[in-house]
């Protein structure tokens, strides 16, 4: 970390997650928060704090069997997504039914977020990490940029109109390169969100949700605790600040 990055660290507080009184969860696909942050949320819920996830598409795309594919297949994953929910103590899922690998903009992301952003008013908001190197699909890159973007900008009134005084005080990446801040979970948390990510059936076969499982636990050890992962940011910096590369 630059001095100018450990400087601007003192300077801009960022909160803790357990001092939010909600939290907005911005998610690709239906299971990708689950997968990225299930235990954090399960603690979390557990803490009070009330977890909003606005899931962007409709999970139509996801699965390789041509006959269920489309409004079937995203029935399906709703109600898987409902059950996940459950399980990890969620406040409430939001769904913007966006064609799953479709070809809606970024632009309608960050004006469906900010929307949302205006009405919850969430303390951080939490999605995946546009900028994860070698990320190629498109839900995740457009889902990232356009919560990273509606971030940075729901107070513009072209960008939703009326005025707000909310504050939105960070944005948590998950699935990120760049780690700042490792969230520690307890053995039970880790086992909710292996539990809430089997509820995603017509994802995960026996086989893949074992590996699966494997991959997060062997993910979650960090200097002999559990943490799940993520890159936290003032919204500040979210704009013509390289120090947040650093921060
Ligand atoms: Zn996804």
């Amino acid at each position: 970390m630059t001095d100018l990055s450990q400087k601007l660290r003192e300077f801009f507080m960022v909160p803790n997650f357990e001092e939010c009184e909600k939290i907005l969860c911005v998610q690709p696909h239906p299971d990708d928060a689950d997968i990225s942050m299930g235990a954090t949320v399960s603690k979390l819920s557990e803490k009070g704090v009330k977890v909003y996830y606005l899931t962007v598409t409709d999970g139509g795309a996801g699965s390789q069997d041509q006959k269920i594919v489309g409004q079937r297949l995203s029935e399906i994953r709703k109600s898987e997504q409902q059950n996940a929910a459950r399980i990890l103590g969620v406040h409430e899922l939001i769904w913007l039914d966006f064609e799953d690998l479709g070809d809606y903009t970024i632009e309608q992301v960050r004006t469906k977020t900010a929307e949302y952003i205006r009405k919850i008013k969430p303390d951080i908001v939490f999605t995946v990490d546009p900028f994860l190197v070698y990320e190629v699909h498109p839900d995740h890159i457009k889902t990232g940029m356009g919560a990273s973007q509606a971030t940075s900008l729901y107070r513009l009134p072209k960008v939703c109109p009326g005025t707000t005084d909310h504050e939105v005080k960070a944005i948590s990446f998950f699935n990120t390169a760049f780690p700042n801040t490792f969230y520690e979970i307890e053995q039970r948390h880790l086992e909710k969100k292996l539990l809430a990510i089997a509820q995603h059936r017509s994802q995960f076969d026996e086989k893949s949700l074992q590996m699966l499982s494997f991959y997060l636990t062997e993910r979650a050890k960090y200097n002999e605790k559990l943490v799940e992962a993520f890159k936290v940011l003032p919204p500040t910096m979210l704009h013509v600040m390289p120090e947040a590369v650093k921060f």
